[in-house]
Parts: C-alpha cells; sequence; structure tokens
C-alpha cells in the first residue's frame, strides 16, 4: 500500500519506518527494496484479499486525485473483508487500476461491491493486447461523432477478461510513455461501455485530462448513464462481419503536358564544348 498511519497521519513508505494499517489496524512495515515501488507491507497478512503490489503505473494514476482520497476502505459486511478502493471520490465513485490479470470472477465481485466504480486496465502489459486492439480497429471499429464509436465484435480489439464487464472499462494503451504519435491513440484512453446490441458495443476515446477532470469534477457517473440511455435498445444478434470502412475517395490524376523550351546550347562535337545553337 501507499500510505499507513504513522501518529494518525497517512504516510508514505522510508527506509526502516513502521506504521498501522488504517484499515485493520495491524503493524505494517515499510518496503522500501529497488525491484517495486516503495510501499507499505502489512506485518502478517494483508487484510484486502483483493489488493495487488502497486507498479509506477497505480502511482502515477493515483497521484491525479487528492490523497484523501486514495486508498479508501471499504468494510464489505457479507464477508467481513475490508477492502481498498484505489481512489474513492467524495461523490462515492470508486476508480480501480488494475495492472495484472484479474479473475473475471474476481471482477464481477468487485463490480457488485463497489457498484459505481470504472476501471482503467493497463493496456501495455501485454504487447499482444495492444496490437490486438491495433488490428481489430481497422476492421471492426466505426466511428460516430463526439469521439464515439461502434465496435462490431469487440472481441477481437479487446482482451477477453475485461467483455462482459457491468461497468466501464478505461483501456490505457499509453502507459507512462507520452508517445507522441499522429493520431495520439496511445495517449488517449479508450472507454468500452457495458451492454451489447447485437455483436456490437459502445466505444469512447478521450484525452486522460478529460477523465480525470470528469471524476474530480464529480461529472464522470452522470456522463456515463447519458451515454447509456442514449444507446439504442438491444437489437437480435447480427452476423459476425467486419466493419468495412469506406474507400477513401479516388482522386484523378491529370498529367498536363508542359512544352519545354529547347536548350540555347548545343554540343559541338568537332570543338568538343558547348556552343550556341544557330538560328535558322
Ligand atoms: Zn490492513
Amino acid at each position: 500500500m501507499r500510505f499507513a498511519l504513522v501518529e494518525s497521519k497517512k504516510v508514505e513508505a522510508s527506509p526502516g519506518a513502521v506504521g498501522m494499517c488504517p484499515g485493520c489496524g495491524q503493524p505494517m512495515v515499510a518496503k522500501c527494496g529497488l525491484q517495486r515501488v516503495h510501499h507499505w507491507a502489512h506485518r502478517r497478512m494483508a487484510c484486502d484479499p483483493w489488493w495487488e503490489p502497486e507498479t509506477e503505473w497505480h502511482r502515477t494514476w493515483k497521484n491525479n486525485f487528492p490523497t484523501d482520497w486514495q486508498e479508501v476502505f471499504l468494510p464489505d459486511e457479507r464477508t467481513g473483508e475490508k477492502h481498498i478502493a484505489d481512489v474513492r471520490t467524495p461523490h462515492g465513485l470508486v476508480v480501480e487500476f488494475q495492472h495484472s490479470h484479474i479473475d473475471p470472477h474476481e471482477r464481477t465481485t468487485r463490480e457488485r461491491f463497489y457498484q459505481d466504480m470504472v476501471w482503467v486496465v493497463d493496456g501495455k502489459r501485454l504487447k499482444s493486447d495492444y496490437l490486438r486492439f491495433i488490428k481489430g480497429g481497422k476492421n471492426y471499429i466505426q466511428s460516430l461523432h463526439n469521439g464515439m464509436h461502434n465496435v462490431y465484435n469487440p472481441n477481437r480489439c479487446f482482451p477477453k477478461g475485461w467483455l462482459n464487464s457491468t461497468v466501464p472499462v478505461i483501456f490505457d494503451f499509453g502507459g507512462l510513455e507520452t508517445v507522441d504519435d499522429k493520431k495520439g491513440r496511445r495517449n488517449s484512453l479508450c472507454c468500452l461501455f457495458p451492454g451489447r446490441f447485437g455483436n456490437h458495443a459502445r466505444l469512447a476515446a478521450f484525452p486522460r485530462e478529460v477523465f480525470v477532470n470528469s471524476v474530480i469534477s464529480g461529472q464522470w457517473s452522470e456522463g456515463v448513464r447519458r451515454v447509456l440511455d442514449k444507446l439504442p435498445q438491444a437489437e437480435p444478434p447480427m452476423e459476425e462481419i467486419p466493419y468495412q470502412a469506406k474507400e477513401p475517395p479516388v482522386t484523378q490524376k491529370v498529367f498536363v503536358r508542359i512544352k519545354r523550351r529547347p536548350s540555347p546550347y548545343v554540343y559541338d562535337h568537332r570543338k568538343g564544348k558547348l556552343v550556341r545553337r544557330k538560328r535558322f
């Protein structure tokens, strides 16, 4: 975890420090090695079975939000466990940052528990995920307007484990690098909305600041509801036909013959040099 309580204050790990878990009150020790980001670990057993080791990617994302919103403990009355929301806003939205693979059953359990939530998935963990998205995008994504897209056969574009999520899933294909590619694809986020209509899903692309700002201002959940309300009602399943991108209009090449004026010089073989052309 990023924070532990030291003298009742949320403190980051530093070498040799000892703190207390804000959730269960158990002692925690600071782990400040070279391999992983500096963090706190329970001396015995972690109180949240869902907790995954953090990476630089997690930290960078969390840093977009106030410290008080990070690592918020929520008791699970059903199991008696405590779960730590990566970020929980005062409006009640939970943002979970997922780097490693997650079992679909656990994903569903977390979605039921947090309810008003959004996943941010590290799309850079597997190179194949990004390649699948780029390859699939060419054939299966149709652009609408306002950054919205229809995704035909979403299974061809996104990792299987996230397809049946009941909440929006944001894929971060940019990771920590600020890759400045022409279309800015890697710098923008791709949000896959829940629900399927036949074999198409709805996708939105937007810059990461837009997402962060809408979470901070509390407009995110309302925006998602509006998108979902506008989605058409479920349609009968369609055949698996890839979306055919429109062919760009063929521009005709027009050849114009340009008359060239003859050079005023000719090569005189006898003299072995260029001489002025004689006029007749
Ligand atoms: Zn604990």
